[in-house]
């Protein structure tokens, strides 16, 4: 264990155990084993020394205290698909945090544009509830099938649609986080024309779970286009493409996403798929 952070003993163990009850807390190596990844290449001495699955606000903030008055690492964690190490225990030993049972949608408010949910909830699960009102959160990483709600807002992802709906950021209204000492604050509103304050919601998003644990998210979300249209376009030079991206914007049309295709590019996708995606 590096300086000055401790190691776990069989006391605070127990104490952490009596918090999230048997069933919530291992210290077994295959599980261990299983949070010594995310989505970077495999790296040594990523295996934590126990992995904890809290159900709610008051068991996290009771878990933070015990971590922060005896000095354990302490990393939160969604569906560990992260490209830059952050849910991982990059010196080894510490708490994983697992928050994937903190799964639920606890309010949809299409009147206000708004909802509200857990950490752990998945991207397109929510997309999916959303849709049925004809309404959705835009922010689409690749990983939207399996990354939960709380690692976007850490990581601030977007995705290939971000030309024309922005990243998590623009859709981040309110927080609840428990901080290292266990405090449980709420920043932010929900009401869209919100001025004071400080942008304390913007210091979270991004944060990369360095700032404190993020346990209830209040989003907005928008109706979903009344329809869809694709083109395609042959260019002969990247300068041309280039002049017509700048023309569409400039004309004010803001496509959800603009694919561009090299020859290389094109010819690999023409052989994979029988030239069947041009029909
Ligand atoms: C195939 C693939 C495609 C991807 N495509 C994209 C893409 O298009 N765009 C993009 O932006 N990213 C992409 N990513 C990266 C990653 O999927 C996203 O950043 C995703 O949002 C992370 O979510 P997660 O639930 O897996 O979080 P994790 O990986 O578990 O955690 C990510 C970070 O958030 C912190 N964290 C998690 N939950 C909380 C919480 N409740 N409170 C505080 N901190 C927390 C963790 O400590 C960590 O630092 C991709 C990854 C893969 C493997």
């Amino acid at each position: 264990m590096i300086e000055p952070y401790s190691n776990i003993s069989e006391e605070i163990y127990q104490q952490l155990k009596d918090i999230v009850g048997d069933e919530f807390i291992s210290k077994d190596l295959e599980i261990l084993w299983c949070y010594a990844f995310d989505g970077t290449i495999f790296k040594e001495n990523t295996v934590p020394e126990i992995v904890i699955l809290p159900e709610n606000k008051d068991e996290i903030s009771e878990i933070l205290k015990i971590a922060n008055k005896n000095k354990i690492i302490l990393i939160p964690r969604g569906s560990g698909t992260s490209l830059s190490g952050g849910p991982i225990s990059v010196f080894g030993g510490g708490i994983i945090l697992d928050l994937t049972r903190m799964n639920k949608i606890l309010s949809i408010d299409i009147p206000n544009n708004l909802t509200v949910v857990e950490p752990g909830v998945i991207c397109d699960d929510l997309n999916f509830e959303l849709n049925k009102y004809e309404y959705f959160f835009p922010p689409d990483p690749a990983s939207s099938c399996i990354c939960t709600i709380g690692g976007m807002v850490a990581n601030n992802s977007g995705g290939v649609q971000a030309f024309k709906y922005g990243v998590t950021k623009d859709y981040v209204m309110s927080l609840e986080v428990v901080l290292a000492d266990g405090q449980i604050i709420n920043i932010g509103s929900s009401v869209r024309k919100s001025v004071s304050s400080y942008n304390f919601t913007g210091l979270f998003v991004g944060s990369e779970g360095t700032l404190g644990v993020i346990t209830k998210i209040g989003l907005k979300v928008i109706p979903l286009p009344k329809s869809r249209k694709m083109g395609l376009f042959i260019f002969d030079s990247i300068e041309s493409i280039i002049q017509a991206v700048i023309e569409l914007r400039k004309k004010g049309i803001i496509p959800n996403l603009l694919e561009f295709m090299d020859e290389t590019t094109t010819k690999a996708s023409f052989e994979y798929l029988g030239g069947d995606f041009l029909s």
